[in-house]
């Protein structure tokens, strides 16, 4: 059976008009699942008996549960166990704007990165769309918030699991579902340049990340192999395309490895790169983990980085750290769980 928050509402009409019925009760059904949160169909109350039990036949409610929660001031940590015992995580940040949730899209990821702990263990599977929707569920449920704004930069590369990336995206931004505007929206990519210029013909104006973390190809190949796929040169007029279509900025995401990609060199070289183009820069504080020997750039090195390419005129920011103390560098909570 297929669960219920995997199908977004053009899903749901296609099987409403091949059993003739009115594609208005996939609004109706939604309003259900996510405005008024139940959890069975026999809970929605305003369809026929004889239409609650054709959904039972062909749709199953599928939850994550909640195997652990680690809170701190400003985040707070879920690691999920899913119905086939794999266990996925998602941060919730809170900032003076909102709350903001950080997704994971896959189990595991194979972009492996020099750097990553997602990375480090291989993909067991990608997440089916209703899996990512319930991360978000699941935890406005447990903490009685409300989340406005989402990130899919947890666990997984989202363009390699793009199809059921978009059925998200279409489920949580539909005004009769969870109604999170595109602009409240982020996707980070690791540089799958093919799908970046297909994201940008999809018809919503959300944000792109792109996981660039050095300027040139000889040192991005060393960080990324999937620079060996897609050069730097391809990945940026990927951005200047993604920009051309969709009038929105692309956030270039740059973790500060100190001694590796941190130096005046590098700031100037990144600088020469991005200048004249549409994009912000941001400098991501990295989070140490056992398993690398990359460390996390001096605050010296950091500041003469960022002040190097704030004089070139390059829009940068860093970004905020967050719970670092309770293992929230991506990927870490799962690692800790599976190679228990
Ligand atoms: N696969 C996608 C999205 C998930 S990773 C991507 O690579 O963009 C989200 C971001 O976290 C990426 O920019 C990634 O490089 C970064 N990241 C990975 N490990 C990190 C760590 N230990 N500390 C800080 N950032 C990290
Ligand atoms: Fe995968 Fe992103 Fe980690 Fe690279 S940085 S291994 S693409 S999750």
């Amino acid at each position: 059976m297929v669960n219920i928050y995997n199908m977004s509402r053009d899903k749901l009409n296609v099987w409403l008009d091949s059993i003739g019925v009115k594609s208005y009760k996939s609004i109706q059904i939604f309003e259900w699942l996510y405005q008024k949160r139940v959890k069975s169909f026999d809970d929605m109350t305003n369809l026929k008996k004889e239409f609650i039990e054709k959904l039972k036949s062909e749709y199953a409610f599928n939850h994550l549960t909640i195997k652990k929660k680690q809170e701190s001031s400003t985040t707070l940590k879920y690691l999920f166990e899913l119905t086939d015992g794999n266990y996925i995580e998602a941060v919730v940040m809170k900032h003076d704007y909102g709350n903001s949730v950080c997704v994971s899209s896959q189990i595991g990821c194979n972009m492996g990165c020099a750097f990553c702990e997602s990375g480090r263990l291989k993909k067991v599977r990608n997440l089916e769309a209703g899996e990512i929707v319930e991360q978000i569920l699941a935890i406005e449920e447990d903490a009685k918030i409300r989340l406005s704004s989402v990130v899919v930069m947890g666990i997984g590369e989202p363009f390699d699991n793009y199809d059921n990336l978009i059925e998200f995206l279409k489920i949580i931004n539909d005004p009769h579902g969870l109604a999170i505007g595109a602009r409240h929206i982020t996707v980070s990519t690791s540089g799958i340049v093919p799908k970046i210029l297909e994201f940008a013909n999809f018809p919503l104006q959300i944000n792109l990340a792109v996981s660039l973390h050095a300027p040139n190809d000889e040192l991005r190949n060393k960080l990324m192999k999937i620079n060996k796929v897609y050069s730097i040169d391809a990945l940026m007029k990927a951005i200047d395309y993604y920009y051309e279509k969709t009038n929105r900025r692309v956030t270039i995401e740059y973790v500060m490895l100190n001694n590796v990609n941190d130096s005046i060199e590098c700031a100037k070289e990144l600088a020469n790169l991005l200048r004249g183009k549409n994009v912000y820069v941001n400098l991501i504080p990295y989070n140490e983990t056992s398993h690398f020997e990359f460390s996390k750039s001096t605050e010296s090195r950091r500041k003469s980085f960022f002040d190097y390419l704030h004089k070139s005129g390059i829009t940068v920011t860093v970004r905020r750290e967050f719970g670092g103390n309770i293992d929230a560098a991506c990927g870490q909570l799962r690692a800790n769980e599976v190679e228990k």
